[in-house]
């Protein structure tokens, strides 16, 4: 079950409370500049997206409802940081 909260950025503790989600593993999925919404993500939803050599697509892990990357169990951190940023 994914969790939504919404944090003012127009108060200190819309601030307060957003960096502490953060820190416990949320995500922003929507920000604006005085806003930012951000969601507990169980990742229930993931697909994966298997390695192809005839389109060169590179193999991914995703979570569905908020988008992410997941690491693929198998995979070291530098991999993950390369592909993010080809994609981006
Ligand atoms: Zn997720």
């Amino acid at each position: 079950m994914t969790k939504h909260e919404y944090c003012s950025l127009e108060t200190l503790e819309g601030i307060e409370k957003a960096e502490r989600l953060k820190q416990d593993g949320w995500i922003i999925t929507n920000s604006t500049p005085f806003s930012v919404t951000m969601i507990e993500c169980e990742h229930d939803n993931t697909e994966y997206i298997p390695y192809e050599s005839d389109t060169n697509v590179q193999e991914n892990y995703i979570c569905l409802d908020c988008g992410i990357n997941l690491p693929l169990p198998e995979e070291d951190v530098d991999e993950q940081i390369k592909e993010h940023t080809v994609r981006t």
